[in-house]
């Protein structure tokens, strides 16, 4: 039996919701830290009954260009 467990550090949400607002929350955060998620966030209802929110590895680009301008004169 190999019971997937990749979920057991994660935070857990109640609603997808919720899961969506904690990862918009999270990406505001760092982006104040000055280190700004460039990696979309996705929200996903998982096999525990319950939501968490992840990286996803598709990079958001624009947001990268973005930065990438800002930074560089
Ligand atoms: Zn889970």
């Amino acid at each position: 039996m190999n019971r997937r467990k990749s979920c057991a550090r994660k935070q857990r949400f109640a609603t997808l919701k919720e899961a969506q607002a904690a990862a918009s929350n999270m990406a505001r955060n760092k982006a104040a830290k000055g280190n700004p998620v460039v990696s979309f966030l996705r929200a996903y209802g998982c096999e525990c009954g319950g939501f968490h929110y992840g990286n996803t590895k598709q990079i958001d680009w624009d947001l990268v260009a973005t930065i990438t301008n800002r930074t560089q004169k």
